[in-house]
């Protein structure tokens, strides 16, 4: 059993209260470990600890925390087989998956920020004839609060994480309660890599315990989530009635247009994958497939062909789809489909469990391919996050671009066409924060990322999570000339 702790000032504990939460292996169905069940008790030892490693972490040369952050990164690379191993049993994500995309990046986090921390630089201005010169500080917020979702766990909790302590703040950071794991992890690399002790505390819970006691703290200064749109609602209504900086990485509903005109056969790859990834359990993924109508049948038969053929088995096998996060998860998505069904939608593959032998109390579904008639029907207006697109033909551009917008959410798309101005016509009228051409979640870090609409405010990426991690503040020196 893998009994996991909170990391509160350099010291592994379990919640104060003694309580914990089951840890299940989505692969099996079974408990497989514990967590701490934590409340606002462990969260106020965690604001303590960090308030009180402020002062000298805020003080620390940009070299140093750079240093620090390089270290975890060359820690993580050296655990990546470790770190992976737990991802994937935590998770129910392929291991090859969990090796090749989620570790890598979660070091590459680090080492990003590692290295921008070093090259962030703020604004001056002077004001010629007034004879004075404004420069901006840009200042470490104090303690903040970072909260994550269970699909790309490392992945993302990291994202948060490393500007955050990069810009010099101190941190109250809470994993998934149903993707603890990597996190536990990284608390020890944190600690070989030298990183102070309260600089980064780690609270395992709950959201509407753990959680709620992170957002509700009135000396936490901002408060970092990425996750599902109902929960960043209520955290902005907690929030920001107490002034509480917000950065909101929400749901989505992604469109995926494809115009006769694309390179079909690059299309056809990187559909499958902007699809099923992950087992379509990425914030990213192309869920609403609107396609050209001359290339629609042959499209829907190509298609479905090819997801027929995926894989779905044991994440440690050698397999395209693992296993869903968990049951209740995995029953949300067999609702969407009946759904689909009711509404008229046609299954043309997939839409059922899967059985894997040997393991058959494990979360798998196969995936699924729902021809839709309606672009407004709940499975194309709402998120499932699992395994299952919808298939719509349109015939022209205004008409597509309608289906792509008509949705609350608005958080990336992608477009296949091999007509530049078209590319240029669609990305400016997309209402997304992300647009992809020939291509799906291609990923610079540089670049700003995050969505509009109610998939959420804020960007983070490069320089703009610095920015939100820091606060700007105006010194405006007046100056004699002689
Ligand atoms: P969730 O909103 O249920 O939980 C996310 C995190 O918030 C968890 O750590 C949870 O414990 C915590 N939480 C829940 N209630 C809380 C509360 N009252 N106060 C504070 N914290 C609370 O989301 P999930 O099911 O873990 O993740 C799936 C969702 O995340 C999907 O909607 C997906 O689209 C979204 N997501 C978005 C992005 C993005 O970058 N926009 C990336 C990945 C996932």
């Amino acid at each position: 059993m893998l009994r996991i702790q909170n990391f509160i000032g350099g010291t592994f504990s379990d919640a104060a209260s003694q309580r914990c939460l089951d840890n299940i292996d989505p692969s099996s169905g079974e408990v497989y470990g514990a967590i701490p069940d934590s409340d606002q008790t462990d969260v106020g030892l965690a604001y303590k600890a960090a308030a009180e490693a402020f002062d000298s972490w805020r003080q620390t040369t940009l070299d140093q925390r750079s240093k620090i952050l390089l270290t975890i990164a060359d820690l993580i690379d050296e655990q990546a087989q470790e770190l992976a191993r737990a991802e994937s049993k935590d998770n129910g994500k392929p291991l090859k998956l969990a090796l090749s995309v989620d570790i890598p990046r979660a070091a590459a986090n680090f080492r990003f920020f590692g290295h921008a921390i070093t090259q962030f630089a703020s604004e001056s201005h002077e004001s010629t004839g007034q004879n004075t010169l404004n420069f901006t500080l840009r200042q470490p917020l104090g303690v903040v609060g970072c909260i994550s979702p269970w699909n790309l766990p490392l992945y993302l909790f990291t994202w948060k994480i490393a500007p955050a302590i990069a810009a010099g703040n101190t941190v109250v950071a809470k994993p998934s309660e149903v993707t603890p794991a990597t996190a536990y992890l990284l608390a020890e690399i944190v600690q070989k890599a030298g990183l102070p002790p309260g600089v980064l505390n780690i609270v395992h819970g709950t959201g509407n315990s753990a959680g709620q006691a992170i957002i509700e703290h009135p000396g936490i200064k901002a408060i970092s989530f990425t996750g599902g749109t109902k929960t960043g609602a209520h955290i902005a209504r907690t929030a920001a009635p107490m002034f509480k900086k917000l950065s909101l990485e929400l749901g989505g509903k992604n469109p995926n247009v494809i115009f006769a005109d694309c390179d079909y056969q690059k299309m056809l790859d990187v559909t499958i994958r902007s699809s099923f990834a992950n087992q379509g359990q990425i914030c990213l993924c192309g869920s609403r497939i609107f396609v050209e109508r001359s290339i629609f049948e042959k499209f829907k038969n190509d298609f479905v062909s090819r997801v027929a053929q995926l894989t779905v088995g044991h994440p440690a096998q050698d397999v395209y789809l693992g296993a869903i996060v968990s049951e209740d998860h995995r029953d949300k998505i067999l609702h969407y489909i009946a759904v689909a069904q009711e509404e008229g939608g046609r299954v043309l593959t997939g839409g059922h469990k899967v059985v894997v032998q040997g393991h058959e109390k494990g979360f798998y579904l196969a995936p699924t391919v729902i021809e839709v008639k309606r672009a407004d029907c709940r499975v194309n207006q709402e998120e499932i996050f699992g395994p299952v697109v919808t298939l719509m033909p349109f015939d022209g551009e205004q008409e597509v671009l309608n289906y792509a917008n008509d949705v609350p959410y608005g958080l990336s798309a992608s477009v296949w066409t091999s007509d530049l101005d078209r590319s240029m016509r669609m990305s400016q009228s997309i209402q997304a924060g992300i647009v992809w051409i020939n291509t799906w979640m291609n990923r610079d870090l540089r670049t700003p990322f995050g969505g509009i609409k109610a998939s959420g405010v804020g960007r983070e990426g490069g320089f703009e999570a610095l920015r939100f991690f820091t606060e700007a503040k105006n010194v405006c020196i007046n100056y004699k000339t002689t």
